[in-house]
């Protein structure tokens, strides 16, 4: 039996921060990467760490659209530094970014503004779209993207045949839990699918928990998931012939802010201890798992295998305590950042977080 493939996927990309609606605000680029942390990167600089610590290749889907606004294009030695690491870098696209394109951009009401939908685009606004991702790649001089994954997982039929017009064969624009369409064609909870010529890898859904006749759906993520959790779904992914598994993440997930610049900011212990358990138990488990880039992945299934759309589920024994300690890992963050940074006085840590922490 083949091994199981583990792609860890991270959204690269910078924030417009506010900038649109509040004249006050500047875009934020590499703070929104790095996330340093005193002087430590706690953000990028953890996870390259981590990966290579544990011997794991990662696929990063670096946007290029920020490059309308920052002209020194601070992505570039970040792209290919991630390159040189021995990680797939693959396209990610903000349309949002666009708006800078046009001068005036402070004065665009917000009806005029560009859509950061992709599936808002026309074929051909898309296709150039793509195609400005490609041409950056090239002149960063690292490989042509071979998979793509939309901003905020939007999609629909055009976003595919854009992609098969300009030659991307791999996507991974779908986390049914993260963005759903309403489109039943592209209710993809897991597997390979063929979408206009482009076979998508889906971020894995799961349901995590079911009472009565609801059920939730959640997307495998770093930030949404307990290890225990994530341990589960590979497990089961493997003994149902689910030949690989998505995982999404972005490096901000490993710091907690208080502000939409990151200048105030500390490590996640909790979802620094999920990527590290993650890719511990990834290496431990190499026999049976493979933690590969996406485009390595897809090259390795056979194109008839794994069209189906299967939907893993969670246990509740699970899905409960990590509810728990994500409401308490937010509100210790809340208060040590207003103890750090001030205001500490309107933040008195509440008698039920003080019980969890010391559990
Ligand atoms: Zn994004």
């Amino acid at each position: 039996m083949a091994r199981t493939r583990v792609c860890i996927t991270i959204d690269t990309e910078f924030s417009i921060a506010g900038a649109f609606s509040d004249k006050t605000k500047q875009p934020v680029a590499e703070p929104l990467v790095w996330c340093n942390v005193d002087g430590r990167s706690e953000g990028l600089g953890f996870m390259l760490d981590t990966f290579r610590r544990y011997d794991i290749q990662a696929t990063f889907f670096v946007d290029t659209q920020h490059r309308h606004y920052f002209k020194h294009d601070p992505m570039r030695p970040i792209a290919q530094q991630l390159h040189a690491a021995g990680h797939e870098v693959q396209l990610h696209a903000h349309p949002c970014w666009t708006n800078f394109q046009n001068s005036d951009w402070r004065n665009t009401p917000r009806a005029e503004r560009i859509s950061d939908d992709i599936s808002q685009h026309s074929i051909e606004a898309t296709v150039k779209l793509i195609d400005q991702g490609i041409d950056t790649f090239k002149e960063w001089g690292i490989p042509r993207p071979r998979a793509f994954r939309s901003g905020n997982l939007h999609h629909g039929d055009g976003l595919y045949q854009a992609l098969a017009q300009t030659g991307i064969t791999y996507s991974s624009n779908i986390g049914v839990a993260i963005h759903d369409s309403g489109n039943p064609d592209y209710r993809l909870f897991s597997g390979q699918h063929q979408r206009h010529g482009v076979k998508e890898y889906p971020v894995l859904s799961f349901s995590d928990w079911r009472i009565g006749p609801k059920q939730n759906i959640k997307s495998l993520t770093i930030a949404g998931s307990s290890f225990a959790e994530t341990r589960r779904l590979l497990e089961k992914a493997r003994s149902e012939g689910i030949p690989l598994v998505v995982v999404l993440t972005h490096p901000f997930e490993f710091v907690q802010k208080r502000d939409l610049a990151f200048t105030q900011t500390r490590p996640d212990r909790l979802t620094q201890g999920r990527l590290r358990k993650l890719c511990e138990f990834l290496q431990e488990n190499s026999d049976r798992f493979d933690a590969c880039g996406l485009a390595s992945a897809a090259d390795a299934i056979p194109a008839a295998q794994a069209s189906e759309n299967k939907l893993l589920k969670g246990r509740l024994w699970h899905t409960v305590p990590r509810m728990v300690a994500q409401v308490a890992n937010d509100r210790i963050g809340k208060w040590k950042l207003a103890q750090q940074y001030g205001k500490a006085g309107r933040n008195a840590l509440p008698e039920d977080v003080k019980t969890l922490q010391g559990r």
